[in-house]
């Protein structure tokens, strides 16, 4: 029997382990994913939680967390895939062996990375002091209650109006969070009986346009309707200073914020770094070749943001995205049955030319083909429908059908 060991339950290593498990019996393979938390985190309902409006925190935090952290234990139910809560922190390729805080060791035949990825700073100053991280569950609620408190001190009198957002990077994650934070705020305002002009949100991009890989038609539906929304677009803005109260434009003006939320880039996970013997490209991802494999350890796969994967037609990696994960995951998990059946394995070929962005409330723009683009309520329909299908490759129906249910029920509060 082999062991096959994944190390990080995101997008990637869950598809590979649950792929596995329909693949191999429990007499040809024991299959073991660690992840340092007890959950799935489903990253692109992130600004969501971010922006939820109506329920407690007091009480209800930990509904709200609910939505989008989706416990393993439910994922791996009934299956043979056997989840360890640990916190990897040194792989030694040579041993075969992997090491977690608490020094739990676990040995491997076939490892597979899908640690995914970190906040990117780019050397800025400021970033990390001062502004909000945007990548994890906790700090979606941490802002989210922030935000409130904010508004509260507005209702007692307690501070001027407007309250400043400044959301930087104009990718898709800061799009769909400045949409949905005009919408939540607009609520909380109507709830806290403020008047006028209460909130002022800029979205600020360090590159000649918002989302420079989308089309133009696409892009000019989505800055119309931010600009509904209110929402100020600042190109060609790079900042090279964040302070307290503040971020400063490179050769521009200094803006003032009450928040200044930083979705600007991600970068590999870090700990990749500390592996010796594992192949990077020179910004810290392991290069893969066409079969997902380590460079020069075949018994090594790597799936997800923490890989680079060039795509032979552009000769550029492929995005980090939540799908491209997915599908690499497949291809790891039909890659380990067929070198354990000693046969050639498949090759991964990119696929990532449509994709969907919620721009607040029920309106979304929808890119589906070359010339199909579907934009508004339908573009929302078709957003909930694309996360369903995802909630449903992972869960039994039933709980699918629940979760999404009870997803749209609160996401929907602030529209
Ligand atoms: C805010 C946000 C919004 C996004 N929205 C979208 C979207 O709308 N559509 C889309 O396609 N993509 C979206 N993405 C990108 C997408 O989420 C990522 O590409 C995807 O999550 C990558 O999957 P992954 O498996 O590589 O890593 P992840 O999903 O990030 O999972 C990595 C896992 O590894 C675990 N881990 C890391 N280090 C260790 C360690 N040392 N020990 C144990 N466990 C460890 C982590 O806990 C985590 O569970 C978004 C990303 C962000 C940050």
């Amino acid at each position: 029997m082999v062991n096959i060991l994944i190390i990080g339950g995101g997008f990637g290593g869950v598809r590979t382990a649950l792929d596995l498990n329909k693949k191999l019996s429990s007499e040809e393979a024991s299959i073991t994913l660690v992840d340092r938390n007890n959950y799935h985190l489903f990253l692109p309902s992130l600004y969501e939680v971010a922006s939820s409006f109506g329920l407690d925190l007091n009480k209800e935090e930990i509904r709200l967390k609910k939505t989008i952290a989706i416990p393993f234990g439910e994922i791996f139910e009934d299956t043979k895939v056997n989840f360890v809560q640990a916190e990897i922190v040194s792989v030694d390729l040579n041993k075969k062996e992997v090491r977690s805080k608490g020094e739990k060791f676990f040995r491997y035949d076939y490892l597979v990375l899908a640690l995914g990825a970190e906040t990117e700073t780019f050397g800025t100053a400021g970033v990390v002091e001062y502004a909000y991280k945007f990548k994890s569950v906790e700090e979606a609620v941490f802002l989210n209650k922030k935000i409130n408190e904010k508004y509260k001190e507005a209702e007692r009198g307690q501070r001027p109006l407007p309250v400043r957002f400044i959301v930087v990077g104009a990718g898709f994650n800061g799009i769909e969070l400045a949409g949905e934070l005009a919408c939540c705020t607009k609520k909380i305002a109507e709830v806290c009986k403020l008047k006028n002009k209460c909130t002022e949100i800029k979205l600020v991009e360090a590159a000649p346009q918002i989302l420079p890989m989308v089309y133009d038609k696409e892009r000019a539906m989505i800055r119309k309707r931010l600009e509904r929304l209110g929402v100020e677009v600042l190109e060609n803005s790079p900042i090279e200073q964040v302070g307290p109260d503040f971020v400063q434009i490179k050769n521009g003006p200094r803006l003032n914020a009450d928040f200044i939320i930083w979705t600007a880039g991600i970068r590999a996970s870090s700990f990749l770094k500390n592996i010796s013997g594992l192949k990077l490209d020179e910004r810290g991802k392991m290069t893969v070749n066409e079969f997902m494999q380590s460079s020069d350890r075949p018994e090594v796969f790597g799936v997800g943001d923490s890989a680079v994967f060039l795509d032979p037609a552009t000769k550029k990696p492929v995005p980090a995205l939540a799908y491209v994960a997915v599908d690499q995951g497949k291809v790891v998990a039909e890659n380990i049955l067929r070198v354990l059946k000693n046969k050639r394995p498949q090759e991964y070929r990119p696929f990532y030319n449509v994709w969907i962005a919620p721009v607040g409330g029920k309106f979304a723009v929808a890119r589906l083909g070359k010339n199909f683009t579907v934009s508004g309520f339908w573009g929302w329909v078709l957003r909930e429908l694309v996360d369903f299908r995802y909630m449903y490759s992972i869960l039994p129906f039933s709980k699918a059908v629940s979760l999404m249910s009870e997803n749209v029920a609160v996401f929907t509060k602030n529209d």
